[in-house]
């Protein structure tokens, strides 16, 4: 008979359970809950983590096997984060392993994961000397001079950014640094305290907020509305400022893009606390030195991406999250959860304060509002007096457009221009063109492995599938019927370029999107192209939505806006909302007002209509009374079961198994399907996709808490790769 304590184990394992294994004698004090264990598994071994220890096993003790190694002294994952994992697991319908394993960076899920790498890559900044630094006094060294002209215009730049500009630039920085006039900061190591910067005086909008904040005793959800440049920022460090006086930790999500090193350097300065900033592209050495400063509390800000929410902080004492309508918060694939709803669950059981930040709040965030859940804090103004944007809709119905530009757009450019401003172009596609259509016999070239047309891509002459990489030379007649008249149809930013030079000889044009800027520093380049005046028309992808800011820009143009308005997904329009008042934010700054031209077909689309004043808030209570009309979220409450396989049968057959299932445990909850993925097929397999949906999310949850650990035991589920999507916010 065996005897002794039994551990519960969080392993990797894609199964909806823990795992028993026997405590062997000796580590029966040691082996607590949050402690990192080796454990045999099969014919190999995990690290997993100690849920909790039980007298009885779920299976006969003599199956269990004993844990092979402790490997930490002291719980490595705190009680405050161990058991937000464990909500997340059930309210999420994910396996407890694998939700715990995305916690630990990934040296801690490895035996030998002790060894340190150095860190990640150098920003560069200007010192206070460096920005009062008069440029003359450096003539004798030209190298320095640039360089330090560079940083002024983008600050944040990497050595390897100013070499690529012009060689010799980035050797100078050492000898920028021995006169300190330059300074660098590093992703994922602490910056050290440093004595605090002044901000600017508070309005009065900026200074309610911060006492709003403040002044939470305890749990309290904040919605900070306020268009981009209203000093959003100001509020987040104001807040944050309090939270250190009072010996907290502060934690501030951003999105994949917006994670500027500006923000970081502009966090740093200004607090003057020791933090560390983390980040999906960190090497893992430096991630897991910044995770333990964070869990020993050393660092006492921490800023990061999506997963940083997950960071242990004993002294937790604010939560921000900025541009929280981000899509890059919710994790599209393995673990599917939204980084903002976890923070709000996270400051809940912290009992501390959460801070939502946008200029276009998420529907959700608007609607815990009117709920009564959230306090909405507005800045109404842009800070400095800037004025907002002036947005115009362009009717392009009937007109003979010279390429794809109106004569309006076009003749504003030409002004734009004409006086030295900056023009911005959106287009929502990279490429030359989305379609390659056969002008004979109408046969449109399709990806062989996706649902999805080829697009051209003329530089490289090459046709491209953007789904799954698939690429091939684009052939000089068509297939089907042998015409050599291919013809590119539709709109993508190379197109557009193209166009722009032949209309605008001369001008400095850049184009960015993935193409161009996937070389190492090629982003960085155009930036500070664009910041510096340097550039004149930008032409690019959403990639140019995001948080950059461009002070020069007095014109853009959206050159396409009606692909939102004719989407079969409810979120469609939100998502065009946003970006056409993100991308009308870079316009303008300070002194200058902007221009915004919306090209469409539907000039009396009530979305675009209600945008032209301005006026988010409007579109925001339009958008929400369709959603409660139709029952979707925020109001109602979706779960979307997907599964993929090279034959369809396959989908088919899961699928209407577990929608069996389904409609048998709760009559609360509608099932729709299963029914074809908008997009069907996708690398060579068939995807398909059943949809509950019910008005409460506590029917929804508590259908689906039998339902996803009984879908893992059907033999159709083999047969299949599926997930579930608890929330989603993509449903292609
Ligand atoms: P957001 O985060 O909303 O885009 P920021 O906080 O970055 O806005 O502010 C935009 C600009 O306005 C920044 O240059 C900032 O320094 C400046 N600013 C913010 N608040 C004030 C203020 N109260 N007085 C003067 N300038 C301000
Ligand atoms: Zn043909
Ligand atoms: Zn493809």
């Amino acid at each position: 008979m065996v005897t002794g304590p039994i551990a519960a184990v969080a392993i990797p394992s894609p199964l909806r359970r823990h795992f028993d294994y026997l405590v062997p004698p000796g580590l029966e004090r040691t082996a607590v809950r949050g402690c990192r264990v080796l454990v045999p598994f099969g014919r190999t071994q995990y690290v997993g983590v100690v849920l909790r220890r039980h007298a009885e096993a779920s299976v006969a003790r003599a199956k269990l096997r004993p844990i092979a190694a402790l490997l930490d002294d002291e719980p490595t994952l705190d009680e405050a984060i161990l058991s937000l994992l464990e909500w997340s697991a059930q309210y999420y319908h994910h396996p407890v392993g694998e939700v715990v394993q995305s916690a630990l960076p990934t040296l801690l899920r490895r035996v030998d994961g002790s060894k340190a790498q150095s860190g990640g890559p150098k920003f560069w900044f200007l010192t206070d000397a460096g920005n009062a630094c008069d440029p003359e006094t450096l003539a004798s060294a030209p190298r320095q001079a640039k360089a330090l002209a560079r940083l002024a215009a983008e600050p944040g730049l990497t050595r390897a950014a100013l070499e690529a500009d012009e060689p010799g630039t980035g050797a100078a920085l050492a000898a920028l640094a021995r006169k300190g006039l330059v300074e660098s900061q590093q992703l994922g190591e602490v910056i050290p305290p440093a004595t605090p910067a002044p901000g600017p005086a508070l309005t009065d909008a900026q200074a309610e907020a911060v006492e709003a904040i403040a002044a939470a005793p305890g749990f309290a959800s904040f919605l900070l509305d306020g268009v981009t440049g209203s000093g959003k920022t100001e509020v987040y460090l104001h807040a944050a400022s309090a939270a250190l006086v009072r010996g907290r930790q502060v934690l501030v999500l951003v999105p994949e893009i917006g994670l500027t090193p500006q923000m970081i350097h502009r966090f740093g300065k200004r607090l003057g606390q020791a933090m560390v900033a983390l980040h999906s592209a960190l090497p893992n050495g430096a991630r897991r030195n910044a995770w333990i400063a964070a869990r020993s509390g050393q660092a006492r800000v921490v800023l990061g991406t999506r997963s940083t929410i997950l960071t242990p902080m004993p002294e937790l004492g604010l939560i921000i999250v900025d541009e929280e309508h981000d899509l890059s918060y919710k994790q599209q694939d393995g673990w599917r959860y939204s980084a903002r709803d976890v923070a709000v669950m996270r400051a809940r059981r912290a009992d501390v304060p959460v801070v939502l930040g946008s200029a276009t709040p998420s529907m959700e965030s608007v609607f815990n509002v009117l709920a009564g859940r959230s306090t909405l804090l507005r800045l109404p103004e842009r800070a400095g007096a800037a004025a907002l944007p002036q947005v115009s809709i362009v009717d392009v119905r009937a007109r003979a457009l010279d390429g794809h530009l109106s004569g309006q757009l076009i003749e504003a450019i030409s002004e734009t221009l004409a006086a030295g401003e900056q023009v911005l172009l959106f287009v929502n596609r990279r490429g030359f063109a989305p379609t390659l259509l056969c002008h004979e016999c109408g046969e449109v070239l399709e990806c062989p492995r996706c649902d999805a047309r080829l697009v051209l891509h003329r530089q490289a002459n090459r046709l491209r599938c953007h789904h799954c990489g698939y690429e091939t030379r684009v052939p000089s007649a068509c297939k089907h019927c042998g015409s050599p008249e291919l013809r590119p149809v539709g709109l993508g930013t190379e197109r557009l370029e193209d166009e722009l030079e032949k209309r605008f000889p001369g001008a400095r044009i850049d184009r960015i999107d993935r193409d161009t800027t996937r070389r190492r520093g090629a982003l960085e380049q155009s930036l500070a192209d664009a910041r510096s005046g340097q550039t004149q028309i930008l032409v690019g992808t959403q990639m140019l939505a995001k948080g950059h800011d461009f002070p020069g820009v007095t014109l853009v143009g959206i050159v396409d806006a009606d692909g939102g308005l004719f989407s079969t997904d409810f979120r469609a329009s939100e998502r065009l909302a946003q970006l056409i008042v993100q991308v009308s934010g870079r316009a303008g700054r300070a002194s200058r007002p902007g221009r915004v031209f919306l090209q469409t077909h539907q000039p009396e689309h009530p979305l675009l209509r209600s945008l032209v004043g301005g006026d988010y808030a409007e579109f925001a209570r339009t958008a929400l009374a369709e959603r409660e009309a139709a029952a979707l979220p925020p109001y109602g409450a979706l779960a979307l079961l997907r599964a993929e396989a090279p034959r369809r049968a396959a989908c088919t057959a899961f699928l209407e198994e577990a929608g069996h299932i389904a409609r048998d445990t709760s009559p609360q909850v509608a099932v729709l399907g299963p029914v074809p993925a908008p997009m069907e097929r996708r690398q060579g397999r068939f995807r398909e996709q059943l949809l509950l949906s019910a008005m409460d999310r506590v029917d929804l949850q508590r259908m689906l808490r039998p339902w996803a650990p009984a879908l893992e035991g059907l033999v159709s589920a083999r047969r299949v790769r599926w997930s579930l999507d608890v929330d989603p916010q993509d449903m292609s």
